[in-house]
């Protein structure tokens, strides 16, 4: 079944589905009118050649989700109707992180398990609730903070046949506590990324990965 993507939910992180970084970002080098001459000396490397496109989500074949609408009904009183997505474009940019081989894969259309539904909890509790329908249903979660894995591990076997759920963690970003005098964060919950963390009083984390402005 060819799936046709809807409006994706008010929550639902912009990642791109195929590549790096939010959907709506690009980079041009048009403000670096030396760096194309350079590569092409240093590199032979022609900035002007287009040698890709970014794949159509249109052509993608997604699998429809299999969930039984008692657990759809629970997933929803834990978090919110409003959090519980089976778009099909939401699903695709939880199928994976964003390591070379998911990004290659993703782009071939080869999609592996795509997760059934993916769910928004905005505190403990509801993430409690989540994890006693799952059990209940026999269903497997696979939690997603930034999606930035490159280890694999936010992918289902392709033989999984339970429903798989993913829990998106983006709403629980509230940084708990700052020390004024040190200028360090204190509890931070568990999806606050290092773009949450920069926000209110300007601290900055003390990783200095290139994934932090997307993962805690
Ligand atoms: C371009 C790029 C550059 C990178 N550079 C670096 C680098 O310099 N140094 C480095 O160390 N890493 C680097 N990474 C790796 C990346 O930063 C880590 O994989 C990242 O920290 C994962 O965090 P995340 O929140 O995105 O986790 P996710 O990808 O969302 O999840 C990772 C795993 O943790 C589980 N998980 C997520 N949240 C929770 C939770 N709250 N409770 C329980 N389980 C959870 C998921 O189910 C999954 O199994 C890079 C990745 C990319 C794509």
């Amino acid at each position: 079944m060819t799936a046709v993507a809807t409006s994706r939910p008010a929550t639902s992180a912009a990642m791109k589905w195929w590549g790096w970084g939010d959907d709506d970002v690009a980079f041009s080098h048009d403000d670096k009118p030396s760096f194309g001459p350079f590569l092409k000396d240093h590199l032979g490397i022609d900035v002007e050649r287009v040698s890709e496109h970014p794949p159509k989500f249109s052509d993608l074949d997604v699998p429809a989700p299999q969930i039984d609408a008692s657990l759809r009904a629970a997933l929803e009183a834990a978090a919110g109707e409003a959090y519980v997505s089976d778009d099909a474009l939401d699903r695709i940019v939880h199928t994976r992180g964003k390591s070379l081989r998911d990004l290659v894969r993703q782009r071939r259309g080869d999609l592996g398990r795509v997760p059934d539904i993916v769910v928004r909890p905005g505190d403990e509790a509801a993430v409690t609730e989540i994890l006693r329908a799952a059990l209940e249903a026999d269903a497997v979660v696979i939690p997603f903070g930034g999606g930035t894995s490159i280890s694999g591990s936010l992918e289902a076997p392709r033989e999984e046949t339970r429903t798989v759920i993913s829990v998106d963690l983006e709403r629980m970003d509230a940084v708990l506590a700052i020390d004024p005098i040190s200028r360090t964060l204190g509890p931070v919950e568990v999806a606050g990324t290092g773009r949450v963390a920069s926000r209110p009083v300007g601290v900055t984390t003390r990783t200095a990965r290139v994934s932090s402005e997307m993962s805690p």
